[in-house]
């Protein structure tokens, strides 16, 4: 796998998606020497179900640690520092990560409670938790979801996990954005497999999930975040660290480079995701017919810009999408599946960036 390479795999049986997903990455050629000390960083943000949106799935997790034992990798440790007012004990609990850590023996260290050490990162004095400083590859298992503060959450600042509460709180009084970019100058950022299951709309403690029901895997962080403004709906100009991580050297923002690689196809579209109420509101601007997860997913997250510029009202008719409207005719829809339609946009599925433009353009702009 090239750094510039993006992979997907769909499905909802993640333990067995991972493993095909890894496989395919040749990871275990990209680790090479079988004694390395590997660090596997989930998100533990808080202590919930991973259902909820927030943290990452067990079976992920799982997945990654089998594989890497069937290769021969043994020296293994799951590492993780929930946010402030959290136990990380309680959220890898919650997570279901205790029977995988007794299960294959992997230890389990939490980076509350670990020692530091401060160090450069590219002008900027941060503390590094010893634990992660010390490991020889690192990979990291961050979730795609939504931030309050910062639009979107993923690769980069899934690395905050890495250092101590005190420093955590000085990574907000500093406004996140510059710390962050910063931390990635230092931390290892090996490998990265997203979870994309179910990742929240808008906030990093979950509570409105939008399910994806995909995994995905790159080898360049900030490459990693600029796909997933993009699968969010915006700009990964709009995101600081995103680009000031790039300056410094962290990785491309250039989405526009990436080679896309497509494990399978999106068999999902028979089976409607559940909602939860904020999600079903924007649903309620749809209408979906046999629609595939990550398609139905992107709307949604598309509608949810338009929805924070205030541009979603009663009275607009209904967005179009699925495969139930195949060679079908109608007023508006996305995807290649509503091609027939008198404006459609092209995609399959399109990214949630372009739905943005497209219906602002073509949808709350012609019913104003
Ligand atoms: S456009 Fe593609 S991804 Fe979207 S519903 Fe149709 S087949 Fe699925």
């Amino acid at each position: 796998m090239e750094k510039k390479d993006i992979l997907i795999i769909h499905g909802t049986d993640y333990k067995n998606m991972t493993i095909r997903i890894l496989k395919r990455a040749g990871l275990a050629e990209l680790i090479g020497d079988r004694n390395k000390r590997i660090g596997l960083k989930p998100n533990l943000v808080v202590a919930r179900d991973p259902s909820e949106g927030a943290t990452t799935h067990a079976e992920i997790l799982e997945g990654v640690v089998a594989y890497l034992q069937e290769c021969g990798f043994n020296n293994l440790t799951i590492m993780e520092g929930s946010w402030v007012g959290d136990n990380t004990r309680d959220a890898f609990r919650a997570a279901g990560y205790e029977r995988i850590s007794r299960q294959y023996g992997v230890p389990f260290k939490d980076m509350q409670a670990d020692t530091w050490k401060s160090c450069d990162a590219a002008g900027m004095d941060i503390r590094i938790c010893d634990t992660a400083a010390q490991m020889d590859f690192m990979i990291n298992l961050p979730v795609l979801k939504g931030h309050c503060q910062t639009l979107i959450t993923c690769a980069l600042k899934n690395n905050k996990g890495l250092i101590p509460n005190a420093e955590k709180r000085r990574f907000h009084t500093l406004g996140l954005h510059r710390p962050i970019a910063h931390l990635n100058t230092v931390v290892r950022n090996d490998f990265i497999l997203v979870d994309n299951i179910c990742g929240d709309l808008d906030f990093e403690e979950g509570g409105n999930p939008v399910v994806m029901n995909r995994i995905l895997a790159f080898r360049d962080p900030v490459l990693c975040d600029a796909f997933v403004c993009e699968s969010m709906g915006h700009k990964p100009e709009e995101v600081d660290y995103i680009m000031l991580a790039q300056q410094l050297g962290v990785g491309s923002a250039d989405t526009a480079k990436a080679h896309m690689v497509y494990l399978n196809e999106d068999l999902s579209a028979k089976k409607k995701p559940p909602m939860t109420g904020r999600v079903k509101k924007l649903a309620s601007y749809t209408d979906s017919q046999d629609a595939c997860s990550a398609c139905f997913g992107s709307l949604i997250y598309a509608l949810d810009r338009l929805q924070e510029r205030g541009e979603l009202k009663k009275g607009l008719p209904p967005v179009a999408i699925g495969q139930g409207f195949r060679g079908k005719t109608g007023d508006i829809g996305v995807g290649h599946c509503t091609a027939c339609f008198s404006k459609s946009l092209e995609g399959c599925p399109p990214k949630a960036a372009d739905m943005v433009e497209f219906l602002e353009k073509e949808w709350v702009c012609k019913h104003m």
